[in-house]
């Protein structure tokens, strides 16, 4: 039994994981509960994951949201090998390591000449944010706009769970405990709203933040064309900066390498993190203008400098892996294979709202990016009780098809690795056909047959 676990093992782990552990985004007491099993993932291959009972699944969000190239991908796999043997971390306090001054140089390689010229490494996409954040307060105040405090952001957007972070999202039960606590930021719907508000509030605005395309945590909700656009020039016309947090859309995810692509639109802080390293090691970056850069040069006694780190800033077992990582989209034309994968799932996608009309509300997609809403009765709006938890029934059912995933509240999502193949796609969705069926449909079918 390959990548399985002894019995006396796997309750022997089982029992210190509800005692010990304390999972993210979790209600422990449900985890704790002697009737959950907790899945322990023993290995992976491609776009496949392996359980303890060593049952495979397909990575259908790719292990929320990371994995690009596949779980095991012997070149990320080789680089991190061959890094471990020269050395596994070097402080870019004071020094400077290969790995990770090449990547900044690749990662700025990635944008049109002149454009975004400086890397800033930090470790999650967390802290991408939080550095964007202290770059433009700091910005300001070093280039005489110290007035400059406040942050525009967006109803129900997601950009982390630090401090900074977290107040600027806009999803309630993740931000509102906090706000208070946080950043002072005020969120819009949309465009229409933002250019409603005066200048009286746009002149005390550090920076907007928005994920480009697709709001991700939200729901996968995707923006009008045109929305990065008219953002870009809102803040233009205004001296106000533009963060784009490109941490889930990053890498792949919605088509094109980076979703500002697909509006030419260039941010004066980008956010990346999830797929940098193919979804191997926790690293992030933030890269931002030579303009910005610029105003914290000067004397050491000015105190211009950026007084912000971590212990692990510029990882080189990290940077290696993301190096091998870029390597691998242009060795195996990663981008170039996409548009037929988008389009199987396109059509995979239409066919299941065809299936269920009256349980699948709406479908998104976004490159390999999709998100499915499902309706206790869609012709008569009726949405699920939210406790009952639907979307995570489904996706719990989905796992007899083969298929592992994660909803957002009761909309389902489906992501997989850049790596994965028509076929999988397919499988995929029917496995959350199966998923629909055995949760919403069989209980007032079984009901009506045995009528
Ligand atoms: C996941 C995510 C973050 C936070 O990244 P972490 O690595 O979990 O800290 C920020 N923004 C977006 C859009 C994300 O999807």
């Amino acid at each position: 039994m390959r990548w399985g676990m002894e019995p006396d093992e796997l309750a022997r782990l089982t029992a210190w994981d509800k005692n010990h552990a304390w999972h993210p985004f979790t209600q422990m007491g449900d985890w704790m509960d002697a009737g959950h099993q907790p899945l322990f993932i023993t290995g992976g291959q491609g776009a496949w994951l392996t359980d303890h009972e060593g049952r495979r699944y397909l990575d259908g969000n790719s292990t929320i949201w990371t994995n690009v190239h596949g779980h095991r991908h012997p070149v990320l796999d080789a680089a991190l090998r061959d890094q471990a043997g020269k050395i596994a971390h070097v402080s870019a306090l004071g020094f400077s390591n290969e790995p990770a001054t090449r990547l900044a140089r690749a990662l700025v390689e990635l944008w049109p000449e002149g454009t975004l010229s400086r890397v800033f490494f930090s470790d999650d996409g967390s802290t991408a944010i939080e550095c964007a954040v202290k770059m433009a307060l700091q910005y300001h105040q070093l280039t005489g706009s110290p007035g400059r405090t406040r942050f525009a952001a967006f109803t129900n957007a997601y950009h982390g769970d630090t401090m900074a972070a977290a107040t600027l999202g806009g999803i309630g039960v993740f931000a509102d405990r906090f706000r208070r606590f946080g950043l002072e930021t005020r969120h819009f719907e949309g465009m229409a709203e933002l250019d409603a508000a005066g200048e009286d509030f746009s002149r005390t605005v550090a920076a907007v933040i928005v994920e480009p395309m697709v709001q991700g945590s939200a729901g996968m909700q995707l923006w009008p064309a045109g929305m990065l656009t008219a953002l870009r020039r809102w803040c233009d016309a205004r001296g106000v900066l533009l963060i784009c947090d490109e941490v889930m859309t990053g890498f792949g995810r919605t088509g094109r390498m980076f979703a500002c692509e697909h509006e030419g639109v260039v941010p004066d802080f980008l956010c990346i993190a999830k797929g940098l390293t193919g979804g191997y090691m926790p690293l992030a970056a933030t890269l931002t203008k030579e303009k910005i850069f610029e105003a914290f040069l000067g004397k050491y006694e000015e105190l211009k400098t950026f007084f912000y780190g971590h212990s692990y800033t510029g990882n080189p077992l990290a940077c290696a892996v993301a190096l091998a990582s870029l390597e691998v989209f242009r060795r195996e034309e990663t981008l170039t294979k996409l548009p037929a994968k988008i389009a199987r799932l396109t059509h995979e996608l239409s066919l299941l709202k065809t299936e269920f009309p009256d349980k699948i509300s709406a479908v998104r997609q976004c490159g390999l990016i999709a998100g499915i809403d499902l309706m206790e009765d869609v012709s008569s709006g009726r949405a699920h009780a939210w406790e009952k938890q639907t979307g995570a029934r489904v996706c719990v059912a989905a796992r007899e098809a083969g298929l592992l995933t994660r909803p957002i509240r009761d909309t389902l999502v489906l992501m997989p690795p850049l790596c994965v193949t028509e076929p999988e796609i397919t499988l995929a969705v029917q496995a959350l056909a199966h998923g629909i069926r055995a949760v919403c449909v069989s209980a007032s079918a079984s009901a009506s047959a045995s009528a």
